[in-house]
């Protein structure tokens, strides 16, 4: 069994008694709180109220199974750069079995895992990463002589909810791509009994998979998710109607190559290939490794790695964005600047207020629900 910390979480402690012994502060853990409520998009107010709700968690088993994939999004989930965030992170949860990270292997930890299914059947939180292989009878990736597919059947199976971490888990990702040699698909096309939160991304921000888990334990459920399965708290905009660039998007000032003076100026990267105009992720709030910066930050064009089948779709990635159909993306970039362009600019703005209008009555059901918990208390 893995254990985060040299504290060990006991069966019967709650989170809020853990922590104390761990040694956590009070004001580390209500400054994570009040994070997690902001990313949840309710309001740093909320944060003794998450608080409250988190500290009277006993301790929940999680079970991290990979399957097919390069463990790119155990490494970001991880690799948080605050460690005193991090050890938050882990100590939110019992990793009963992850055979990344725990010490065992071979038989004892299939053993762990078996166990640990056992014993909690019905009560454990499944984490799945990777996709599932299904041509050539999933021979593509067997664990202890077991396909992908019986594996996360036999999880999924006795889990009380599942959570799909990353891009292979959600459609396949690069496994997936043409010509697709493994047959990989995503968890949700071999679970079909009940509903799995893909919390996407090659890889995911480490955050989203937090806030998720943050949100699970504090309200008792999954968040409100998106057509695709995705949390609408981090998934509900798109990436060009929250960028720093946007202004020089509508002001037509792009970067034509990426060492020329509109690039040292930080200017609209949509020439050179940005693709989040067609791509709703969290990145530009969210950002990368606690707010250090983002792709498009450091002058790279979002590849659009939350959606499905990027790979195919949004490849070559330096080319530009072909038409999206009801954007008009192409035709505004050609014409902007010109006058004609007022007609392609407001169709871009409305769909920008869709956006937005959907993600603030997303935002207002989230402070809904945390009124419904006030309430309860
Ligand atoms: S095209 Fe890309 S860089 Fe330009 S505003 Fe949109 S998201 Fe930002
Ligand atoms: S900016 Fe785009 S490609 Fe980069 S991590 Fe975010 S969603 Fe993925």
């Amino acid at each position: 069994m893995f254990f985060p910390t040299q504290f060990p979480w006991a069966k019967d402690q709650t989170l809020g008694e853990h922590l104390e012994a761990s040694g956590v502060s009070r004001r580390d853990f209500l400054e994570f709180c009040g994070q997690m409520a902001v990313l949840l998009g309710l309001t740093e107010m909320a944060a003794p109220r998450v608080a409250a709700a988190l500290e009277g968690v006993k301790r929940p088993v999680v079970i991290w199974i990979q399957l097919q994939e390069c463990t790119g999004c155990v490494e970001s989930v991880l690799r948080s750069a605050d460690p005193s965030i991090g050890d938050l992170i882990l100590n939110l949860v019992s990793l009963d079995y992850s055979h990344t990270l725990m010490a065992a292997s071979g038989t004892a930890a299939e053993g762990a895992l078996a166990a640990s299914m056992k014993a909690n059947h019905g009560e454990y939180l499944l984490v799945v990463t990777g996709s599932v292989p299904l041509a050539e009878d999933g021979i593509y990736t067997t664990i202890a002589g077991r396909t992908a597919k019986e594996i996360l059947l036999e999880a999924a199976a006795g889990a009380k909810a599942v959570f799909g971490v990353g891009a292979c888990a959600h459609w396949g990702s690069v496994q997936a791509a043409k010509p697709n040699p493994t047959g990989a698909v995503g968890i949700a096309e071999v679970i079909k009994d009940k509903p799995v939160v893909h919390l996407t991304g090659c890889p995911p921000i480490a955050e989203t998979v937090t806030a998720t888990l943050v949100h699970y334990l504090t309200f008792g459920g999954i968040p409100e998710l998106d057509a695709d399965g995705r949390p609408m708290f981090a998934y509900g905009a798109r990436i060009h109607d929250q960028c720093p660039r946007r202004a020089n998007f509508d002001a037509g000032q792009y970067v034509e190559e990426f060492d020329d003076e509109a690039a040292r100026k930080g200017w609209c990267l949509y020439k050179v290939g940005c693709k989040g105009p067609a791509t709703f992720s969290p990145c530009p709030i969210f950002q990368w490794n606690m707010k250090t910066s983002w792709p498009i930050g450091a002058g790279h064009p979002c590849i659009g790695c939350t959606e499905r089948h990027f790979w195919d779709t949004m490849t070559p990635f330096y080319n530009r964005l072909p038409n999206v159909a009801g954007i008009g993306i192409e035709q505004t970039a050609d014409t902007i600047g010109a006058a004609l362009a007022v007609g392609a600019l407001a169709g871009v703005a409305a769909h920008a207020t869709a956006t937005t209008v959907h993600q603030i009555r997303s935002r207002k059901k989230a402070a809904a629900a945390e009124g419904a918990h006030d309430g309860q208390d």
